[in-house]
């Protein structure tokens, strides 16, 4: 049994090897190629329409470059996500022979894996928005792929708008639109009607469709009843899930693993998560072929809807909701938060069970929730979220009046005056919505303004060292891990390194304590933390040291570094109401401590506390928490608090904060206005 195995892995392995080449000949944009590059030569800007998985991502970078596009600069493209630019980028070097890194290469915020000759480069469409900053032609490349256009991140949005620009100024730029959905004339209309629309071919069979009779109420649980009916139904095909986040994720691969292990000869199945947190060895994982060819079945974020596409799926369950970053007015700002999927992202996702043959999708609402409660296309995400990062973006590459920035879709004029406010609160803009100098330095930090502006007021705290490395903890997703089964020990050890009044301190704390062990990966892992914000840390510290910030250390004052946080925190300041409840200073909106945070159960409850942002869960929780007083807000927010101040002079402050939105209001008006005069000419 042993030596067949062996023979039939060494067969596959060969055809595998020997099929990248016709792999890529397989694909649907291989048999339209030289139609294509005819179009993409006589134009300079092009939009491509082709369905998931016709080869958009993979080939149109190789094919403009063995036309020689490589020769006078490199050829870049975009992605919305990070995990699809890395994993896209092995594969094109996989397919041309080449390390990655080398010719081809990829770039996401904290790494860096190009090279001086690279010419292929795949980076999230953040990464050009900011080389924008520095090169505002884009004189390194050649050409410009921005692809999964449809997705409409945010982004995206406003590299539409600053492209225009360039394509008019540079000649010798190519720009190539790619989008897997049939919106393209509104593409093609933004960059001035006369560019070409090139559609693909698609090769897809027809996939079945079955909706819940009943609402479901349960989606995990529904799903993983569904993936277990199929696998033992006796049809072949692999499965592919779609879920909301990484811990419905997890859920249902645990159970789906835990029914199957219930009963007595249920044949084997891979069950593969995917998300972007995830290792990316293991992300590697779904490409592949299971061992002994068994069945796979994948779980997925969104990440598999349009940006990553695995081959052999023929069926596909849609629970119907994602996870999108929403602005809530109710908390005002960001939350990440479960949402029911629009129609468009629903025929997207059961179009993936039809790619290598005739395939089923079973969706988990009834038909008449497709109908009547799904939105027919998702909101853009630059008309639902904060848009302070853009505000200070723009503002720098000389934007002076937002509105009149070409926007394919304008954000609403609230998103955009909240964003505006905040970075005045920040001191990043002045009372006439000018950029300042303190704003000019935070937008050269990749974090968000909060961060920024926290980095540099550090210095004169003399405490940069320390923020340094608070902010690095909190730019990467998780510090501390909890594996599935060790979860005591894990909390045991997390206890450990508590800094009873402040979660900020307690990643301080676990930076130096990592320190001390020379930041041994052993150690690491003995305490259950992962070790990745090292990276950041050094790449923030070289971006400090360009702006001349020194790196001062305060050593064992703790409460500079408390007080610092304050400083950039101030808007998200709450005060104790009740046993673990407090209430926001300035919305008095109810905030809970998260169980998970330092100041929980700690017999201590502060009078003030700053959190990092707010989740919304069961209750609105409070994330990342620091005791502060209330002096220091005082100090740091006048424009929002006032400890001894006497009623004349608060009512002043309130009335000059309320003027400033105004005259903020006045610009955007006026811009509406101009924008509304464009439109009718
Ligand atoms: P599109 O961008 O049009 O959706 P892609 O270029 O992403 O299409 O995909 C083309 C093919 O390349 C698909 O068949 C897909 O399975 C394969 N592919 C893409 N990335 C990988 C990878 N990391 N490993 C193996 N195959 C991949
Ligand atoms: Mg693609």
């Amino acid at each position: 049994f042993a030596t067949h195995m062996k023979e039939n892995e060494a067969v596959s392995d060969f055809a595998m090897e020997k099929s990248i080449k016709q792999q890529r000949e397989y694909l649907p944009v291989f048999a339209c190629r030289q139609r294509m590059m005819n179009v993409i030569r006589e134009n300079n800007v092009i939009i491509i329409v082709g369905e998931t998985g016709s080869g958009k991502t993979t080939q149109l970078s190789q094919y403009l470059l063995e036309d020689g596009f490589g020769n006078s600069g490199m050829i870049g493209c975009t992605q919305p996500r990070r995990v699809a630019a890395m994993s896209v980028a092995k594969r094109v070097a996989d397919e041309m022979g080449v390390e990655i890194g080398q010719d081809v290469g990829y770039a996401i915020r904290f790494e860096d894996c190009t090279s001086e000759k690279t010419i292929i480069k795949y980076m999230t469409d953040g990464i050009l928005l900011r080389e924008c900053l520095g090169d505002s032609t884009l004189e390194q490349y050649s050409a410009i792929i921005m692809d999964e256009a449809h997705e409409r991140s945010l982004n995206t949005d406003v590299l539409f708008g600053l492209l225009r620009d360039v394509v008019a100024k540079r000649s010798d730029l190519k720009l190539i639109v790619t989008s897997a959905t049939m919106d393209a004339d509104k593409f093609a209309d933004f960059f001035g009607g006369n560019c070409p629309t090139f559609t693909i071919p698609g090769r897809t069979f027809p996939v079945e469709i079955f909706h819940a009779r009943a609402p479901v109420e349960d989606y995990v649980d529904a799903a993983v009843k569904q993936a277990v009916t199929i696998h033992l139904g006796g049809m072949e095909g692999d499965v592919l899930i779609f879920m909301p986040g990484q811990e419905d994720i997890e859920t249902t691969c645990s159970l789906i693993k835990d029914k199957l292990g219930e009963l007595d000869e249920a044949p084997p199945l891979a069950v593969l998560p995917i998300y972007s947190q995830l290792p990316s060895d293991l992300q590697a994982k779904i490409f592949q072929r299971a061992p002994g060819g068994m069945r796979k079945c994948i779980v997925a974020t969104n990440i598999a809807e349009t940006s990553l596409t695995v081959d052999g799926i023929l069926f596909v369950i849609d629970p119907g909701f994602c996870k999108m970053k929403v602005f809530n007015p109710r908390i005002g700002m960001d939350a990440l938060q479960v949402f029911p999927v629009s129609q468009a992202s629903a025929n997207q996702r059961s179009g993936r069970a039809g790619r290598t043959g005739p395939g089923q999708c079973y969706r988990l609402y009834t038909e008449r929730q497709f109908k009547e409660e799904l939105l027919i296309s998702t909101v853009p995400e630059i008309q639902r979220t904060n848009l302070s990062n853009v505000v200070l973006l723009l503002k720098s590459l000389g934007v002076d009046d937002l509105l009149k920035f070409h926007f394919m879709d304008a954000p609403p004029q609230d998103n955009m005056l909240n964003s505006m406010y905040q970075l005045w609160t920040l001191g990043a803009l002045d009372n006439t919505g000018q950029l300042t100098p303190m704003g000019r330095k935070m937008v050269e930090f990749p974090v968000d303004p909060t961060l920024s502006k926290m980095l540099i007021v550090s210095e004169d705290m003399g405490c940069s060292d320390e923020v340094l490395t608070i902010v690095s903890m909190l730019s990467v997703p998780a510090i501390f891990f909890r594996p599935k089964g060790r979860e005591d020990e894990a909390d045991a050890k997390k206890e450990k390194f508590q800094v009873p009044e402040s979660d900020h301190l307690t990643f301080l704390n676990v930076y130096l304590q990592w320190r001390q062990h020379k930041y041994s990966a052993k150690w690491c892992a003995d305490n259950y933390l992962h070790a990745k914000a090292l990276k950041k840390r050094a790449q923030l510290k070289e971006i400090m040291q360009d702006l001349k910030i020194a790196i001062k250390s305060t050593g064992s004052e703790w409460d500079v570094v408390r007080k610092c946080i304050c400083s950039a925190y101030f808007h998200n300041a709450a005060r104790l109401k009740g046993i673990g409840e407090y209430v926001n200073v300035r919305t008095g909106i109810p905030c809970f401590l998260h169980p998970t945070s330092a100041l929980f159960g700690m017999g201590f409850m502060p009078d003030y506390v700053v959190y990092h942002e707010l989740v919304m869960t069961a209750k609105e929780y409070m994330q990342c928490v620091t005791a502060v007083d209330a002096i220091w807000l005082a100090e740091l927010g006048p424009m929002f608090y006032s400890v001894k101040q006497s009623k004349q002079s608060r009512k002043e402050m309130r009335m000059e904060s309320v003027r400033t939105v105004e005259s903020m209001e006045e610009e955007m008006k006026e811009a509406q206005k101009e924008m509304e005069r464009r439109k009718v000419e």
